[in-house]
């Protein structure tokens, strides 16, 4: 089995130990938010995307974002080479883009787009 395909089962693998390791790992590496720090911010989570302070303490966290939506493919889900470190502000922005769109428009180093539901790579 390499697909999961209820919201249930990989709620479960966010509260896994191997996920729960895996993401500080991550965080070890890349403790500030990607998106913002392509604008020149340094934020550690405690800021918003504007790189003001967070007011509200519930959204001073950073999270371990898949860059290629994972939609259930536990290979891309474990790939750290698809993991970033986002603010919740940019989470959820790149997260309403990709529901609007169904797929994510983020480009690679290349410059091309990396997410494989993407037209340009269909
Ligand atoms: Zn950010």
């Amino acid at each position: 089995m390499s697909k999961f395909e209820t919201r249930a089962e990989y709620r479960k693998l966010y509260k896994s130990a191997r996920w729960k390791h895996g993401r500080l790992a991550h965080l070890a590496v890349e403790p500030l938010c990607r998106y913002c720090r392509q604008q020149g911010i340094t934020n550690d989570g405690s800021l918003t995307a504007a790189g003001l302070r967070q007011a509200d303490p519930r959204r001073c966290f950073l999270v371990v974002d898949h860059i290629v939506p994972h939609r259930g493919d536990l290979a891309l889900f474990w790939d750290r080479a698809n993991w970033q470190t986002l603010c919740p502000d940019h989470h959820d922005r790149a997260k309403q883009r990709e529901e609007v769109r169904g797929f994510s428009v983020e480009k690679g180093a290349d410059g091309w787009p990396i997410d494989p539901l993407h037209p340009a790579n269909r």
